[in-house]
């Protein structure tokens, strides 16, 4: 007996990263799968974003489990979209039981020398964007009473990040949502919890300007960015972690095994909460 068995999932990023791990990890516990991404770089990261050959392969890899998938193209800011996908995902597969708010993206910036196209980007990707999916699909698991969502938070929704106060603000302000939307749908048999990645290992973090950051100069390669991820976590042996270790938590969360479950954040982050850790920047004057 498989954990989703006969469920359905609308996940949100689903093409690539932490999203495929998500509908993969779905689609083997048995459970249909909605997934709505970009396909064209619309905002503005310094990596780039899925394309519809990452969108192919999520719903290869999906197919391949006996399970199937509509792969929608669209952005998170649009309400309509994520209405769409909400009214085809029902039309198509009977219901939607899961949401997992999962679009993201990041950028880097001193507070006060972000752009406001920066800003708004940041916000409206992922703390907007978390909102009009959570928005899109409650009437229905209101009227069906069940259903769950897993919001991908991350430890900066927990903690500081020098230089991305846009994402730190957004990340703490999905937690907020997330125990609003849980409080606000308990009464209707719907949970609600955000999971808190650490350092994962996506396309997101996997490329040059975050290679040569790690190796504190140009021309840095994937393997120093390897060697930083162990100074990240507290656990022995840990670097930066499998997108498969986020899809196992909301896996989880999204199941029976947490059917009594509402309202919390889990920090999936090898233990990097855990430190307080030291001032690289010495406090001597
Ligand atoms: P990723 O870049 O591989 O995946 C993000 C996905 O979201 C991509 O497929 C991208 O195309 C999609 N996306 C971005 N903007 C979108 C939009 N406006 N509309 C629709 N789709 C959009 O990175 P990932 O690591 O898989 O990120 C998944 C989530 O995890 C994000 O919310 C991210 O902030 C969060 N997170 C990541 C890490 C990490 O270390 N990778 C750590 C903490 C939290």
């Amino acid at each position: 007996m498989t954990l989703l068995e006969g469920k359905v999932a609308l996940i949100t990023g689903g093409s690539r990263g932490q999203g495929r791990a998500h509908a993969v990890t779905c689609a083997r516990e048995g459970a249909d799968v909605i997934i709505v991404d970009l396909m064209k770089p619309v905002v503005d990261v310094p990596y780039r974003l899925a394309t519809s050959t990452d969108h192919a392969e999520t719903v290869k890899q999906v197919e391949a489990l006996g399970r199937k998938i509509l792969a929608i193209e669209g952005d998170v800011r649009d309400q309509s979209t994520l209405d769409d996908a909400v009214a085809r995902g029902i039309a198509d597969f009977g219901g939607i039981d899961i949401l997992i708010a999962n679009a993201g993206i990041w950028t880097q910036g001193n507070f006060w020398e972000l752009t406001e196209q920066q800003w708004d980007e940041m916000i409206g990707v992922n703390l907007t964007g978390v909102w009009k999916a959570a928005k899109a699909v409650t009437p229905h698991m209101i009227e069906r009473k069940t259903g769950s969502i897993v919001i991908t938070s991350s430890v900066n929704g927990l903690e500081p990040g020098a230089q991305y106060a846009h994402y730190v603000s957004a990340k703490h302000g999905v937690i907020g949502l997330m125990k609003n939307i849980a409080l606000e749908l308990a009464p209707f048999g719907v949970r609600c919890n955000a999971v808190s990645p650490g350092a994962i290992k996506t396309p997101m973090t996997d490329h040059q300007a975050a290679w040569d950051m790690f190796a504190g100069h140009e021309g840095g390669t994937e393997a120093d960015m390897i060697q930083g991820g162990y100074h990240y976590g507290a656990l022995r042996g840990t670097t930066f972690l499998d997108p498969q270790a986020i899809a196992d938590t909301a896996l989880y969360l999204n199941s029976h095994l947490a059917a009594n479950v509402t309202g919390v954040t889990i920090p999936v982050d090898a233990g990097h909460l855990l430190m307080a850790g030291v001032n690289a920047n010495p406090v001597k004057v």
